[in-house]
């Protein structure tokens, strides 16, 4: 941790940077040369005995690597959702990596956990969220890499709590539900605490509820699962679904959860970035009735990977659930610290790692340099730019949007028309990979009910108007050229 080494090796990187945001927009979005194993043709499979200079290994990045990358802040990155960057976040990346504390313990790092507690707070406050999920109304939230760790840790404490009461021997009883569109990951989270798919619902949406997921029928399936002696845990509730954006009718679900004593989390990694702005928060309506709520800043707020706050109405049923006391962690500062006191967490005890990043203090360099008012500018530009994208589609008669658009996501495909589906979802796959191997935009896809669709995720940080009007032209000339064939 040479000063001039620090400043000469930073300095060099944040120029290479510059340029590289300079001219993102020129690079193919996703690599022309697919060939697995690319690039091991083309590096030293072995580490150097010396070390070099830090020129000749961003040579090396800038000759070997770029042209491999899927540069997911190209302004014409529309895949998966956003991940966002910006010069704030990077700084505020800095600023974690570089002073490289570990917070684990409020006495292993005092500021940097009291840091995280105000602007968990502070987060929690801008979507909207009621004192109950605050640490200044008795609840409280943390950083998290990812939602699914987040989800696993509020699965462990649910099923802990009802194991305290029901004996171990119950576990094979715990039933979680969760709709079709559900994020995959909740599935893996439930796996890993020990409640495998036959104890795992999966409840069907439709076109009819918008592909949230019908509080009936959760309802009807935990009746039946509770008829039967099984136990109803965990109810996992999306506002944003990844594949089409659909949003759970959360306050129904909460009826559903309180009537069996289930753990309700909300999953609003993509979405819950837009309650920021209050014509959003409509969607995490019945949320302040939930258990824990989560959502990504590393998805749509400017906050560079990664970052996942998860709010938790009560604390105590994480921490008894993921406390550890080793020896080797006390200390006299540790415990003189009131441990009641919000400012005094562990948060080791609201995660699965010991080790853990300073991501607040990321998070709460995003929130200064930009403001509430600059953050809602920035979701209201990809609104608006998915609102123009959306009515250009319902124009052309060729093409049909597929779901009403909630956020900005636009889920679209070509018609039906006289070709059967099979046709249909045929064409749609070959101009969604005419537009991707053009290297001029990049776009996924999803299915639903069967049909093959196309997904527009704005979102990027240097995502304008005019990009989407150019992936727009490039849609319908790519869908001339496929309907001609
Ligand atoms: N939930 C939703 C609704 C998502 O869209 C995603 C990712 O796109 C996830 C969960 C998974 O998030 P993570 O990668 O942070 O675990």
């Amino acid at each position: 941790l040479d000063p001039e080494a620090i400043a000469g090796d930073s300095r060099a990187v944040l120029d290479f940077l510059a340029d590289y945001y300079r001219d993102v927009d020129k690079y193919p979005v996703q690599p022309s040369d697919l060939k697995p194993g690319r690039l091991r043709d083309l590096i030293p499979s072995a580490a150097p005995e010396w070390g070099e200079p830090m020129e000749e290994v961003l040579d090396d990045v800038r000759q070997d690597i770029l042209p491999g990358l899927t540069h997911w802040q190209s302004p014409r990155f529309f895949a998966y959702f956003p991940a966002n960057a910006s010069a704030a976040g990077l700084a505020g990346e800095m600023l974690s990596s570089g002073l490289n504390v570990v917070p684990f313990a409020w006495a292993a790092s005092p500021a940097a956990t009291e840091l995280e507690g105000v602007v968990v707070d502070c987060m929690g406050a801008l979507l909207g969220l009621p004192p109950r999920f605050l640490f200044s109304g008795g609840g409280g939230g943390v950083l998290h890499g990812s939602t699914c760790e987040a989800v696993v840790c509020t699965l462990v404490a649910a099923r802990d709590r009802a194991l305290s009461v029901l004996g171990h021997a119950a576990i094979t009883r715990l039933v979680v539900y969760a709709s079709d569109q559900t994020h995959a990951t909740f599935q893996k989270g439930a796996r890993i605490v020990g409640i495998p798919p036959p104890n795992f619902r999966v409840l069907p949406t439709s076109a009819a509820s918008g592909y949230g997921l019908p509080a009936a029928a959760v309802r009807a399936a935990a009746d039946r699962d509770a008829a039967r002696g099984m136990v109803p845990l965990y109810l996992c509730a999306t506002v944003g679904t990844t594949g089409l954006g659909a949003v759970d009718p959360v306050r129904e679900l909460a009826g559903v959860a309180r009537r069996h004593g289930m753990w309700l989390h909300v999953d609003a990694a993509y979405a819950g970035s837009a309650a920021i702005c209050p014509e959003f928060r409509c969607h995490l309506d019945g949320a302040e009735l939930a258990d824990s709520v989560s959502m990504n800043p590393h998805k749509w707020l400017l906050t560079n990977m990664d970052c996942c706050c998860l709010w938790v109405a009560s604390p105590s049923s994480l921490t008894d659930a993921l406390s550890t006391d080793p020896e080797y962690l006390k200390n006299v500062a540790g415990a003189a610290a009131n441990k009641t006191s919000a400012a005094a967490i562990d948060y080791k005890d609201w995660q699965l790692p010991l080790s853990r990043r300073f991501r607040a203090i990321k998070l709460w360099v995003v929130l200064r340099r930009y403001g509430a008012a600059g953050l809602r500018a920035h979701i209201r530009r990809h609104v608006t730019s998915a609102e123009w994208f959306e009515k250009a589609v319902a124009a052309d008669e060729r093409f049909e949007v597929v779901v009403q658009r909630k956020f900005s996501l636009v889920c679209f495909r070509l018609r039906p028309r006289f070709q059967g589906d099979g046709a249909v979802d045929e064409n749609n796959r070959k101009i969604l990979e005419a537009v991707n191997t053009s290297g001029r935009a990049f776009l996924t896809h999803f299915v639903v009910d069967g049909r093959f669709i196309i997904r527009l995720a704005i979102g990027g940080a240097k995502t304008e108007l005019c990009h989407v009007r150019d992936v727009w032209e490039l849609l319908q000339q790519k869908a001339a050229d496929v309907l001609q064939q």
